[in-house]
């Protein structure tokens, strides 16, 4: 059957115009046309709103971890699970047909849930665990280090031959990409974003073994060196990336790496909430200051931004939210068309996925949201959804029995 979907405007992602006048036609889950005074089966009217591609959010974590004081007290798994699909419904209510979770067991699960009709959820790209070095980000610095090691999804690897064998292991438990650190992390207590770690010969080894096996490198990687270290390695994306320079985004520029900001930290980091240790308080304050720098650096240089929140689930990273990164990533100055890009077509290159879905054009799937007004006059128009649908089928919030509205930090949502 034939739906017609008639908006005040269309965001033109390949363009970065909007359009008034067009109309979108969907059929069995794809765009079939786009254009003026178009006709069918089902009209749907939606007035004074906007359609765009389906959002995208490609720094996720779903963990079912829903307060700080759950990372103490580590929940049962089965209620973390839960919880996580729970999240997997408020980020499609909040117009994410598309996320990649950049390290979670969970996220491997989920993903063949929501693909085979389990559950409600984004597509999802799952990167499974993590990899790091002794010591690194992804290792559990206040754990011996044999428990450490038993710590699912912390895959601790030192060494090329082990560091290969780790992307191995990543790839049998079912990563779509491998996610790596490069350097130390600001919620890692024993070290520091400026850390380099990993050697070049880790990371190329890493690099060489997962591209051999058909799937892309993501680094976190904050600090300069890591980050440069990552980048000439080979590595298709820069995870953080708070304290680049101009050498860093002329290379990326040139050799087509991703950035993936996830900017919107920076208000977190802001809140400096007296609750977090004081080394992480500290490593916040010093990361915040750089993080404008880096992302206007990196837009003026022309590196692809795609937009990832680094939303896990806590307050104020709360799954649904997740419109806050171009949100915030336009309050510091990039223009709204770069931010609804980085959101959309720009994310799905990113994934390689721009064949697929991240524009409203014809053959691509019918991944649509409309938000209440114009997002290129008012940014924070993404947060109003009004209408979602993913690969032809709406997903609209309490449209579907038994879906209930979500509640974040910020009180009722919409
Ligand atoms: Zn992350």
């Amino acid at each position: 059957m034939r739906t017609v979907l008639r908006a005040d405007r269309v965001f033109d992602a390949e363009r970065g115009t909007m359009l008034t006048g067009t109309d979108v036609a969907v059929e069995s889950g794809l765009i079939t046309a786009v254009g003026p005074d178009l006709d069918g089966g089902q009209v749907v009217e939606l007035p004074g709103r906007t359609l765009l591609p389906g959002f995208f959010d490609v720094h996720v974590h779903l963990t079912g971890v829903w307060s700080h004081a759950d990372e103490v007290r580590e929940p049962d798994g089965d209620v973390l699970a839960v919880r996580a699909a729970v999240d997997c419904a408020r980020l499609l209510e909040a117009g994410f047909t598309t996320v990649r979770d950049c390290g979670s067991m969970i996220a491997l699960s989920l993903r063949d849930l929501v693909a085979g009709g389990t559950i409600r959820g984004p597509r999802i790209v799952a990167a499974g665990p993590v990899l790091s070095q002794t010591g690194g980000h992804g290792d559990h610095h206040h754990l011996p280090l044999d428990r450490a090691r038993l710590v699912r999804g912390a895959a601790i690897a030192d060494g090329p031959w082990a560091c290969r064998s780790a992307v191995r292991e990543a790839v049998r438990a079912g990563a779509d990409f491998i996610k790596i650190c490069t350097t130390g992390g600001v919620s890692s207590e024993r070290d520091h974003p400026k850390d380099e770690h990993y050697t070049p010969e880790e990371i190329a080894a890493i690099v060489a073994e997962a591209h051999r096996l058909g799937r892309r490198v993501a680094a976190h990687a904050q600090g300069r060196a890591g980050v440069l270290n990552a980048v000439r390695a080979g590595v298709d994306s820069i995870e953080h990336g708070y304290f680049l320079d101009e050498e860093c985004v002329r290379e990326m520029a040139a050799r087509g790496t991703v950035y993936v900001p996830t900017f919107d930290l920076r208000r977190f980091f802001e809140r400096d909430d007296p609750a977090l240790p004081e080394w992480r308080r500290a490593k916040q304050r010093e990361a915040r200051v750089a993080m404008r720098r880096s992302l206007l650096l990196a837009y003026e240089a022309g590196v692809l931004i795609a937009a990832g929140s680094d939303y896990y689930g806590v307050p104020y990273r709360a799954h649904g939210d997740n419109a806050d990164e171009p949100i915030e990533m336009v309050r510091a100055g990039l223009p709204p068309v770069a931010a609804l890009r980085a959101l959309t077509l720009n994310a799905a290159r990113a994934l390689g996925m721009a064949g697929v879905t991240g524009s409203v054009t014809e053959g691509r799937q019918a991944d649509l949201v409309a938000v209440e007004g114009d997002p290129l006059a008012d940014v924070t128009a993404l947060r109003r959804v009004a209408f979602v649908m993913k690969a032809g089928v709406e997903e609209t919030a309490g449209r579907r029995l038994g879906c209930r509205p979500a509640v974040s930090d910020r009180g009722a949502r919409f």
